[in-house]
């Protein structure tokens, strides 16, 4: 199965879950079952921005846009956080209201309706598992993970509604309701963090730039290294540019051996795949570098 057709089918089944729950939940008189049908809303989401963005991503770089659209994808994985902290406060006040106001609402078709949506769920993370090397997918990965467990949070609600009786019964609908909202919070603070993280140049989370610098420095004709930017294009592309003071006075076509090993170094052992490198013979004025 192509990773397209995974998206889609994704991208289907949570969609006709959350019409489903929405309508199990007025049926039910459950605000955890809507709040369960909101947190798959916006795994649709995730999914549909993921295709988007994959789509977009692949154009081609151009004279005015040259570094492509790879960017697309963490833009759109912005978006989507901040989509999120918006469902998250309407299913707080779904769920507060509900505290304020109780009423009892049918466990079977809780039961019935959440395990469905766990079922769903899991069906979803077996098809997305396999593209979860790219941050798009990963995210909705994650997501259906966590959409998995807040099912099983309703679950349980729903046999304490039907086990249960008084106030206990009353109160683990909104109870259930805020704890989805929770897992739903989480997703969206980390989703945010991560994005904001690349558009501002972050340094990708797996590398130590200590180490790349007593890589680099580890090469006999390097002296030193100066100047020296990690950072990462979209997901799958990451970007390097440093100084690199080189022993002595070697001509052009004695450094251009070591910049091609220098290059394979990185892509080696760090998957840097684009290398932008200066060789010096003396380190450059600090003037002239504000970076
Ligand atoms: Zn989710
Ligand atoms: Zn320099």
């Amino acid at each position: 199965m192509t990773r397209t057709s995974r998206l889609v089918i994704a991208f289907g089944i949570n969609v006709c879950l959350s019409v489903g729950l929405v309508l199990a939940g007025h049926v039910a008189h459950s605000t955890s079952l809507v709040a369960d049908a909101g947190h798959n809303l916006t795994d649709a989401m995730a999914i549909l921005i993921a295709l988007v963005a994959t789509i977009v991503s692949l154009r081609p770089p151009s004279d005015r846009r040259s570094y492509g659209y790879g960017r697309a994808t963490i833009l759109a994985a912005l978006v989507n956080g901040v989509v999120l902290t918006f469902v998250t406060i309407s299913i707080v006040w779904l769920g507060v209201s509900r505290l304020l106001h109780p009423q009892l609402m049918h466990g079977g078709v809780v039961v019935i309706a959440a395990t469905f949506s766990l079922l769903a769920n899991l069906v979803v993370v077996w098809l997305l598992m396999e593209g979860s090397d790219d941050m798009g997918i990963r995210s909705a990965l994650l997501h259906s993970v966590s959409d998995s467990l807040s099912a099983f949070v309703v679950i349980i609600a729903g046999f304490v509604a039907l086990f249960a009786s008084g106030p206990v019964a009353l109160r683990v609908d909104p109870v259930a309701t805020l704890i989805v909202a929770g897992f739903i919070v989480v997703e969206a603070i980390r989703i945010t963090k991560e994005s904001l993280h690349v558009l501002l140049e972050g340094v990708p989370t797996d590398i130590d730039v200590e180490l790349v610098r007593q890589c680099l420095c580890s090469l006999e004709e390097i002296e030193s290294v100066h100047d020296l930017h990690i950072w990462s294009l979209s997901s799958s592309h990451r970007v390097l540019s440093a100084h690199l003071v080189v022993k002595g006075d070697p001509t052009a076509s004695a450094t251009a051996p070591l910049i091609a090993r220098t290059r394979h170094l990185l892509d080696e052992q760090f998957s840097i795949d684009h290398a932008t490198l200066e060789i010096e013979i003396a380190p450059c004025s600090p003037e002239t570098s504000h970076l």
